[in-house]
């Protein structure tokens, strides 16, 4: 799960990590109130939405003006003529894609004086089962090119879970950063608070760019961008709370609520099936067979008809969609149960495209039966390579 810098901020502030005082900005009429309240005489106004690349986004609208998602004002008119610019128009970045995201929330920020600009990260290491840093002087920019053009410029390390952070992990991010004195003591003590939030709050990752060295020399987190384990969330109802759903995929939200496993692609067929690994499979042999899938949908081993009916409905509500494989293997999950589900749906909201349907295991013949004695325009497979093939060759006849 995702949340906001803002949010992400206070977050980490929770912690003792130095960020910059900050109000966030839900109408536009709250801006003068803000801006005065923080003083000035630099403000900062910021985009707040789950994208990064805010700083070099382009607004859609021409009226949101052309200074990109990320603002110095020098005056509080100045801040209240961006909020209003800014709040409501639709901010396209690397991130976004094309479409772009609606900002339906600001940050304003007291501006910072930057003398130096750093890149650091953490993140879940699947290779080593620990937390891994990520630590550079070339921060603000893109970290890709970075690692990409000039890999010696970042310094990466992990710890030990079983002694956790320790006074050479923070050393090592200060001589990374070229640090000396005071402020090498600065990046050690933010780099143990970084690691027990981490820790603390079951983050997937933690990137803070640009870790800024201000002129009066004070490491302070400038960004920040906050993943946390969805496995873990149910500890956290604090950070659940933070949840904006105005800024996740609208089918995975629903499918949430079934309790479906639902991921969102951008390929053209639907798949419905029961169980993460045939799921997978079925992805592969979709791609194997030139098209691509326009998800991921397990239903999991004891799904009811009512379930399979909102699955249904959430593949067909997607206009990617040209056709549909539904692939199950009834083990716990009987293939009637299926069967009867997506008869149900298919009812409910009509079926425009292709359908594909495979079904093996338990109560199959019952499945089929049900299946032809629908009436419905289904395409039946035998095995997965005669189902994907079918389904693929129906799309591209289309
Ligand atoms: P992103 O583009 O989405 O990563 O948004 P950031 O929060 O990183 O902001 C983009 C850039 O704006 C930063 O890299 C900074 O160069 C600049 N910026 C952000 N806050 C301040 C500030 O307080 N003072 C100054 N001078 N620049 C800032
Ligand atoms: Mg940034």
């Amino acid at each position: 799960m995702n949340i906001h810098e803002y949010q992400a901020k206070a977050v980490l502030k929770e912690f003792g990590v130095p960020v910059s005082k900050g109000i966030p900005i839900l109408k536009a009429s709250d801006a003068e109130a803000a801006a005065k309240e923080l003083g000035g005489p630099v403000w900062v106004v910021k985009s707040q939405i789950h994208a990064g690349g805010r700083g070099k986004g382009k607004f859609k609208e021409a009226s949101a003006g052309d200074k990109g998602g990320v603002r110095l004002a020098k005056s509080v008119d100045e801040v209240k003529t961006f909020v209003q610019q800014m709040l409501g128009a639709t901010l396209v970045t690397v991130q976004t894609g094309p479409v772009g995201k609606q900002v339906n929330r600001l940050y304003l920020e007291e501006g910072a004086d930057i003398d130096k600009e750093f890149y650091l990260s953490a993140l879940v290491d699947r290779e080593t089962s620990r937390i891994a840093f990520v630590v550079s002087t070339e921060g603000g920019m893109d970290i890709e090119k970075v690692a990409h053009d000039t890999p010696e410029k970042i310094v990466t390390f992990s710890v030990d879970p079983a002694t956790g952070i320790m006074p050479h992990h923070g050393r090592k991010v200060a001589q990374a950063l070229k640090l000396k004195g005071d402020q090498a003591k600065q990046a050690e003590s933010l780099v143990s608070k970084l690691y027990a939030a981490f820790v603390a709050k079951d983050m997937s990752m933690l990137e803070i760019n640009p870790l800024i060295l201000s002129k009066q020399g004070e490491l302070r987190c400038l960004d920040a961008k906050v993943s946390f384990d969805s496995n873990a969330i149910y500890r956290h109802p604090d950070v659940l709370a933070l949840r904006d759903e105005t800024e996740e995929d609208a089918k995975e939200i629903e499918a949430s609520k079934y309790d479906l496993a639902y991921i969102a692609l951008d390929g053209t067929i639907g798949c419905m099936v029961n169980g993460a690994g045939l799921a997978m499979a079925t992805l592969d042999i979709i791609k194997l067979y030139g098209e691509s899938p326009a998800n991921f949908l397990d239903v999991g081993g004891g799904a009811s008809e009512e379930k399979v009916t909102a699955a249904f409905k959430i593949i067909t509500a997607d206009p990617n969609v040209k056709g549909i494989l539904v692939n199950i293997f009834g083990g716990i999950m009987k293939c009637d149960v299926i069967a009867a589900g997506v008869v149900a749906a298919v009812k409910a909201v009509g079926l425009k495209v292709p359908l594909v349907v495979r079904l093996e295991g338990t109560n199959v013949e019952e499945g089929k039966k049900i299946i032809r004695e629908s009436g419905l325009n289904v395409l039946p497979a035998d095995d997965l390579d005669d189902a994907a093939q079918k389904i693929v060759k129906a799309v591209k006849g289309k």
